[in-house]
């Protein structure tokens, strides 16, 4: 038997020979099985297109581990005696490494190595020329391995598709797609297929209708990169419908059901530019591993106050909409380039800074003392979970969901402390593009304490 997936080979003497091997990982097939049809030991074969003669490794009585646990994630480690090596297996199909997994479990119990000593004296061992009444007797699949170079050589990996004739309609997605491109296909609603490629990295789904995309696409355990410019995110789902607030929530939180699940910690690219956004959904805010994001040509007019709680973000795009005034939590980001141009509103003098509460209420009567309630929905969301209906009460999740962001960075629900401020982009970013030649762009801070008031106050901006 024989998977597909990437490899990386660790030698576990080169630590403490202070030495560090190459720790990249290479697609590569590994094989499970006899090298001859005459050897009596099981080896794994692992081969790469730079290696097609592969290097092997004994099975019995040489595996020191093997670790699973992340198995269903296409993720496992097998741990070899001699050479001291670790197999660390990743971006595999999660069903066919299963399989592997549980073919090399049965190869050291000895069940598997029952099977193939019968099919050895009936001389069939090759697994393709199984005769009809054996295929049940040898579910193991324990075979002479092949060579891997065709099937590494038949591997499809990317897919473009430009024209409604070129679509797999009949034969479906290959399931070993890395990177596919579906463009100006006038395409409404992606096709959930798409949402069963376990290998995808890249989606590129640039101009089409899009107004949403299937939830399902969350459980893409490899997507890192999305790009969706030139669509219609900004299309309401329901524009017939006249409905309360809480109902708008509702459809406005399944148009963007689809952020979430793996794509928090696997996302990294996300370009949804020329959309027609009006409201960027807070939602957006928990892709945590997000380095670049994109909103340019939209008519935002205010971003969500947690989009400085995105500590890896590096790359912040927002050009061509109707900015009023930045979110305050963006203080804490170390960007490499904000671009924030052709923002008329906020291209506007503007008299900073200025506290938006009444002059005849001091800071603390203002503030307040939080309740109970909102100090332990602070928590909950500092903490970064994320409880759905099933878990708490639905008003809870809207509370949640409500939350605001600090310029510290931690989240605060009913303060009504809030100040425009003026903050030099240059602070957050190396290279910034900013069209006003006079001034800061205003940055709306929301304040969760007397203390964060203060560090307002004392800042140089
Ligand atoms: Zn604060």
């Amino acid at each position: 038997m024989k998977i597909i997936c990437d490899v990386e080979v660790s030698n576990r003497l080169l630590p403490s020979q202070n030495m560090t091997g190459s720790r990249r990982a290479v697609r590569s097939t590994l094989g499970i099985g006899k090298l001859d049809s005459k050897s009596e030991n099981i080896f794994i074969l692992h081969q790469t297109t730079q290696n097609k003669t592969g290097n092997k490794y004994k099975v019995t009585g040489n595996i020191e581990g093997v670790f699973t646990r992340f198995s269903s994630e296409g993720k496992a480690t097998i741990r070899f005696r001699a050479p001291p090596h670790d197999l660390c297996l990743r971006s595999a199909d999660p069903i066919q490494l299963n399989c592997f997994l549980r073919l090399l479990r049965n190869t050291l119990e000895g069940k598997a190595d029952r099977v193939t000593s019968t099919k050895a004296e009936t001389g069939n061992l090759k697994e393709n020329n199984q005769l009809p009444g054996e295929v049940g007797k040898s579910k193991s699949r324990l075979g002479v391995i092949s060579p891997a170079s065709k099937l590494l050589a038949g591997i499809k990996r990317t897919l473009k598709i430009f024209k409604r004739s070129d679509y797999p309609s009949v034969l479906g997605f290959p399931k070993t797609l890395e990177e596919l491109q579906i463009s100006r296909l006038q395409l409404s609603c992606l096709d959930r297929q798409v949402t069963r490629l376990p290998l995808l990295r890249m989606l590129d789904l640039t101009d089409n209708r899009l107004s949403s995309l299937p939830k399902e696409l969350s459980l893409l355990p490899n997507l890192r990169e999305l790009r969706l410019a030139h669509n219609s995110f900004g299309e309401s789902c329901d524009k017939g419908v006249s409905s309360t607030s809480t109902r708008l929530n509702a459809t406005e939180n399944e148009k963007w059901g689809w952020i979430g699940g793996s794509l928090l910690t696997s996302l990294t690219f996300l370009d949804l530019s020329y959309n027609k956004i009006k409201h960027v959904p807070d939602v957006l805010c928990r892709l945590k591993s997000l380095l670049n994001l994109k909103l340019d040509h939209n008519e935002i007019s205010v971003l969500p106050s947690g989009l400085g709680t995105m500590c890896k973000l590096r790359l912040l795009s927002v050009s061509n909409n109707s900015l009023l005034y930045l979110p305050g939590s963006l203080r804490k980001l170390r960007l490499e380039a904000i671009d924030i141009s052709n923002n008329p509103p906020m291209e506007r003098e503007m008299q900073l800074p200025r506290r938006l509460w009444p002059e005849s209420l001091s800071p603390s009567a203002v503030l307040g003392m939080p309740t109970l309630f909102e100090f332990a929905a602070r928590k909950v969301v500092s903490m970064g979970l994320h409880p759905t209906a099933s878990d708490v009460p639905y008003p809870i999740v809207t509370y949640l969901s409500s939350a605001n962001f600090c310029i510290c960075g931690g989240p605060c629900f009913e303060s009504k402390l809030k100040v425009l401020i003026s903050m030099d982009p240059r602070s957050i970013a190396f290279s910034v593009a900013w069209t006003s030649g006079s001034g800061n762009p205003p940055t709306l801070a929301y304040l969760c304490s007397l203390k964060c008031l203060e560090s307002v106050k004392k800042a140089v901006y």
